[in-house]
C-alpha cells in the first residue's frame, strides 16, 4: 500500500486524552473501518462487497414493501453467501473493547455506529445506537419492537410480529427506507449533550450519522478522529490520530486512566 501513514505518536494520543478528560459528555461515532479492522469487508472501495457484486438497489425497501414475501425469500437464500460469511465469524477487535472499557470507566457517554455487525455489544458496550440496525435482529414495521433473527419462525413469510403481529423486515436499513424513529431519537438526545466526539474509522460523510458529529463541532465541540487515513472531515478535527482503532483506542484509554491516576494522587 502506498504511503502508509505513520501512527499516532504517543504526545499525539496524550493530548487527544487530555481533551477527553476535560469534556463533560464525550460521545463516540463509528464505522466501517472499525469492521475492516476485525476482518469484515467495507462494502465500496476496492475489495468491496458492493463493488464485487453490485450495489443494492437504491429503492430497496419499497422492492420490500411491494413483495415482502420475495424480500424474506431472497434474505434466506442469502444466508450462506459471501456477504454474511465474514460477519458470522467476525470478533470484536481491541478497539471495540477500548470503547466498552471507556464506557464503564464512565468516559464515553454513548456510541453511535454506522456498523451493523453487532461488534459492538458482543464487546459489551452498552449504551449504544445502531443507526443502520443489527444484522442480527429483525424488527416490526408496525411497533418498532426488536428481536432475534432465530426465534423467529419462518413458516409463513413474512413472519409476523409476535407481540403485534405486524410485519418484520431484517432490522438492517434498506436503502431508501427511514432510519427508525426510536435510533433517531436516542442519537440527537446524546448528541445534544456532547461536547466531544471520538470519530472511530469513519470519515463522517454519511448522513444522518456525519450530521450529529457536525452539530457537536457547530456548538463548539471537539472532534477526534481515529482513522487510518485522512477524510473529508480531517480538516475539521482538534486531533486527527493516525492508525486503526485498534491500534489507538486501547492507547487513548491507558493515557486517560494515567491522567486520571495522577489527578488523583
Ligand atoms: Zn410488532
Amino acid at each position: 500500500m502506498a504511503n502508509e501513514p505513520r501512527l499516532a505518536t504517543n504526545a499525539e494520543i496524550e493530548a487527544a486524552a487530555r481533551m477527553i478528560v476535560a469534556a463533560e459528555y464525550p460521545i463516540a461515532l463509528t464505522g466501517a473501518g472499525m469492521s475492516v479492522e476485525s476482518g469484515i469487508p467495507p462494502f465500496r472501495g476496492p475489495g468491496g462487497l458492493w463493488t464485487k457484486y453490485g450495489e443494492p438497489p437504491m429503492n430497496g425497501y419499497q422492492i420490500f414493501l411491494a413483495d415482502p414475501k420475495k424480500g424474506w425469500e431472497d434474505r434466506i437464500r442469502r444466508q450462506d453467501d459471501e456477504l454474511f460469511a465474514p460477519l458470522k465469524v467476525a470478533k470484536p477487535n481491541a478497539g471495540h473493547t477500548a470503547m466498552a472499557e471507556l464506557e464503564q470507566m464512565g468516559v464515553l457517554r454513548f456510541v453511535i455506529t454506522q456498523n451493523v455487525d453487532d461488534l459492538h455489544r458482543q464487546a459489551g458496550h452498552q449504551a449504544l445506537a445502531e443507526i443502520h440496525g443489527n444484522w442480527k435482529l429483525v424488527r416490526c414495521l408496525e411497533c418498532g419492537r426488536r428481536f432475534k433473527s432465530e426465534e423467529i419462525r419462518l413458516d409463513t413469510l413474512p413472519p409476523p410480529c409476535p407481540r403485534c403481529a405486524g410485519m418484520l423486515k431484517a432490522d438492517t436499513v434498506s436503502f431508501g427506507e427511514p432510519i427508525p424513529a426510536d435510533v433517531l431519537r436516542q442519537c440527537a438526545e446524546h448528541a445534544a449533550h456532547a461536547d466531544l466526539v471520538i470519530l472511530g474509522g469513519t470519515s463522517a460523510t454519511v448522513y444522518p450519522a456525519a450530521g450529529f458529529a457536525l452539530e457537536v463541532k457547530e456548538r463548539g465541540g471537539k472532534l477526534i478522529e481515529v482513522n487510518l487515513y485522512e477524510s473529508e472531515i480531517t480538516p475539521l478535527c482538534d486531533a486527527s490520530l493516525r492508525g486503526g482503532a485498534a491500534n489507538v483506542m486501547p492507547r487513548l484509554v491507558a493515557a486517560i486512566s494515567e491522567i486520571r491516576r495522577a489527578r488523583l494522587s
